[in-house]
This record gives structure tokens, sequence and C-alpha cells, in this order.
């Protein structure tokens, strides 16, 4: 399917790896010219030329602390005119409810939370006069049900998640559109990481604690960032217009829910 939006520009953040350089992959392959971003220079460079070589679409590469106001700042300024922007930063650590003091949680509020708004807040007044944007936010499905473990995730996003709900219905009426894609477990350093932990508190192997988690999925394997990519550019493209402030589980039917 052509997806429409060949020369546009998108820029996603914490890019290098993972879920992010996922949909900038797949936004790639779609046509659409990229400003990518991460703090590792090297990782995010090499990225940048992969996608370069593979898609002949322009990469800019900027490496930056996208939680910081002067990483943000560097970002925005290096990307321009924004069409489609899929904001993403690394999530907080896990623990416990009693463990987190004021500190952690501002520091999850900026990362998961705050960042993404700021850089609603600077892309948004651009595509709405332009009458046409996108915005994705990769959020967890600890939204729709929470992950004890990750509580300052489920914080953040929390607050993140109701932002969005009343601007998606803000901005729409300019062609402009907000959606956050829920993650469940994909094959990621992110997935590695809260294996090690269940392996180290659990005294068992790696691979033990991935198919104790594999075994919980009904699809009984973890998500790919290709396959979480190719959702990111469905939203991102000409046909998803009418798709306005919605939370999308990609979790191999994970959480049960009926609705
Ligand atoms: P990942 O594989 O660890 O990749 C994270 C990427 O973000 C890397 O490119 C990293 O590069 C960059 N990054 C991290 N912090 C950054 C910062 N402050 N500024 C700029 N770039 C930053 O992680 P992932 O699995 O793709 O996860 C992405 C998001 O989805 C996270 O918020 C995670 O909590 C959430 N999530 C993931 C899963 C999963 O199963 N993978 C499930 C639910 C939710 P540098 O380190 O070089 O900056």
């Amino acid at each position: 399917m052509d997806l429409g939006i060949k020369g546009r520009t998108a820029l996603v953040t914490a890019s290098s790896k993972g879920l992010g350089r996922g949909c900038a992959e797949a936004l790639a392959a779609a046509g659409v010219n990229l400003v990518l971003n991460a703090r590792g220079a090297e990782a995010l460079e090499a990225t940048a030329e992969a996608i370069r070589s593979e898609h002949g679409v322009t990469v800019t590469a900027i490496a930056a602390d996208i939680t910081e106001e002067a990483g943000r700042a560097k970002v925005l300024a290096a990307a321009g005119d924004v069409d489609i922007l899929v904001t993403n930063a690394g999530g907080p650590p896990p623990g416990l409810w009693s463990d987190w003091s004021r500190e952690d949680f501002i520091a999850a509020l900026d990362a998961n939370m705050l960042t993404p708004i700021a850089l609603m807040q600077a892309c948004l007044p651009g595509m709405m006069e332009r009458g046409w944007g996108r915005v994705v936010n990769i959020t967890s499905q600890s939204v729709k049900a929470p992950i004890p473990v990750l509580g300052l995730s489920n914080s953040a996003r929390a607050g993140l998640t109701g932002f969005v709900a009343g601007t998606a219905r803000q901005v729409a009426e300019k062609g402009v559109t907000i959606n956050n894609l829920l993650p469940g477990i994909h094959d990621t350093d992110r997935a590695t990481g809260l294996d090690t932990g269940v392996s180290k508190s659990e005294g068992i192997s790696m691979a033990e604690a991935r198919a104790r988690r594999e075994a919980s999925i009904p699809a009984k394997r973890y998500g790919t960032p290709a396959e979480f990519g190719s959702a990111c550019a469905f939203l991102c493209s000409a046909h998803a217009g009418f798709i306005v402030g919605q939370n999308i589980l990609l979790d191999g039917g994970a959480t049960n829910a009926t609705i």
C-alpha cells in the first residue's frame, strides 16, 4: 500500500535502536525524510547511515538527550518544519512503590510525560498552520493495565495519555492527528533489560526468563520493532486521518480485556 507520505519530514526521537528505530525504518520505506535522535552518537550515526543507504531518503542525525530542554532545542532547530512527530524516550527503571522519591517521579515525568508534551507543543502549531500533521507517541501497555514493578512508567504515561486525549480533539479539525501506540513486550534492549532483572531476582537463566514471559503472551512470542514500525507508519499515513486520540495496543494479546 502506498502510504501517501513520500517526501514528508518526520522527527523520530530516541531512534537509534529498538521501537524508535523500527518506526524510523518503516517511515523511510514510505519515502519519508527523517530527523533521528539518541544520546549515543556512534549508534545513531550507524543507524542513520543504514537507513540512508537502504531507502535513499535524507536522514539528519542529532545526538542529544531529548529529556533535557537544551537537547530538545538542538533537535527541533535541526528538524525545521516537521510533518510527522514520533515521540519516544527510554523508559523508567523498575522498582517497588515504596522506594521511589520525589526526584525519581520528577525524572520519570520529565522523560515520559513532559518531554513528549514539549515536543508536541513545539511541532503542533506548524502542522496546524500547514493543515496536515501526524503525531504518534510511543507509550506502553501499562497505560491499559498496570505493570506493578513499573510504577514510575504507569504514572508518567497515564499523565501523557490524559493530555493527548484532550489535545487530539482540539487539533483534529486542522488535519492533525495525535495517537498513542502502546507496546507490549518487544524484542529490544529494553526487553532484555527487563528479562535480566527477572533472571537475577528469580535465580533463573535468561532463556528461562524469556520463555516464561513468552508463555504469558497469547501470541507466544515477543513483538518485533519492524511490525511495531509498520503500525506506526500506517498511523502516520495519508489514510489514517480519521484515527484521532486513540490508544492502540500492540501486545500479542497480552492485555486481557474485551474492549
Ligand atoms: P531501547 O531498545 O532500549 O531503545 C531506546 C532508544 O532510545 C535508543 O536508541 C536510545 O539511545 C534512545 N534513548 C534513550 N533515552 C534517550 C534520551 N534521554 N534521549 C534521546 N534518546 C534516548 O528501548 P525500546 O524497547 O525501543 O523502548 C522504547 C520505549 O518504549 C521506552 O520508553 C520503553 O519503556 C517503551 N516500552 C518498550 C517495551 C518493549 O518491550 N521494548 C514495552 C513497553 C514499553 P541512547 O541510549 O544512545 O540515547
